[in-house]
């Protein structure tokens, strides 16, 4: 496999970031997960926009321009032959002293993974998953900007495991009021008849480039979508509920703390929602080359 390290395609055991890099010292740095279809990556523009806000938002200057960086996420792409798959793009702080301080870490890294990512079973796309609701909540504003996606991504990884000890595949995370944030990885939505609902990302969620590709379709397909609080009572009442993400694509959910959610089957609504999708990954996307 060819990383993209610091301007360079290098192979996988040649990709190494210095153990006095603030990324892994204390999580300082940001990232993204895109996805690419047939040569082409989904909403590749969008998904940089938002790394460059990320990194403006930790003050965390980029030497590289957003076409610099689409172009190096194209060409790790093309350098590994893949037609479908994930990408992980990172960019840490850089090497530094030892001590938070990052004005004393002269140059950011960055490095780019083009593989393949099953997050979650086949069936799971047709049955549904099982959501338990998480007792870790998503951080406060004013302790960790939730809409910048930073390498802080521990309270998830936390929620994640409280969700797989309850026997769910994925967590619903509550923000401090005890609202509904999102969940580990993906953002949430839900039907309730006939209008379509999801968190503002006010509430404490990450502004999800899938959230935001599900809220264009909306009106397309005829429904009024609405960003609302939503509470574990709005879940347990909907009549279809789904999530979304690069990885997850879009994915419906069956239960909520083992309480069936509608019929316990993927509604109708899902099911247009997904197909919508599926046709903009098949037509849509910047291509590699
Ligand atoms: N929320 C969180 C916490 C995430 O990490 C992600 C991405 N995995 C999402 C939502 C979904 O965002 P996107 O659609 O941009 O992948």
């Amino acid at each position: 496999m060819k990383i993209w390290l610091d301007g360079e395609l290098v192979d996988e055991s040649q990709a190494k970031i210095s153990v006095f890099d603030h990324g892994l010292l204390y999580g300082d740095g940001v990232f993204e997960g895109l996805r690419f279809y047939h040569r082409r990556v989904f909403r590749l523009e969008q998904h940089i926009d938002r790394l460059i806000d990320s990194a403006k938002a930790i003050l965390l200057n980029l030497p590289w321009t957003h076409e610099e960086i689409c172009r190096a996420t194209c060409e790790t792409v093309k350098a590994n032959g893949l037609d479908d798959g994930y990408i992980r793009l990172v960019v840490t702080r850089g090497r530094g002293e030892l001590g938070l301080n990052p004005y004393l870490c002269p140059k950011p890294s960055m490095f780019i993974i083009a593989s393949t990512i099953t997050l979650y079973p086949e069936e799971k796309y047709r049955e549904g998953m099982a959501l338990a609701t998480c007792a870790t909540r998503r951080p406060a504003p004013a302790a960790l900007m939730p809409q910048v996606k930073s390498l802080n991504y521990l309270n998830n990884v936390m929620a994640k495991v409280e969700a797989i000890q309850a026997g769910a595949l994925e967590g619903v995370m509550l923000n401090e009021q005890g609202y509904v944030a999102e969940c580990t990885g993906d953002n949430i939505f839900l039907i309730r008849k006939g209008v379509l609902y999801t968190p503002p990302v006010s509430d404490g969620s990450l502004d999800g480039i899938t959230r935001q590709v599900i809220l264009e379709l909306a009106p397309q397909l005829g429904i009024q979508a609405v960003e609302k609080s939503i509470t574990r009572y709005d879940i347990f009442t909907a009549d279809e509920v789904f999530l979304t993400g690069s990885a997850a694509e879009v994915i419906p959910a069956s239960s909520l703390d083992r309480r069936v959610i509608g019929d316990g089957r993927m509604g109708p609504w899902t099911g247009k929602f997904m197909e919508a999708f599926r046709e903009l990954t098949r037509t849509t996307g910047a291509p590699i080359d």
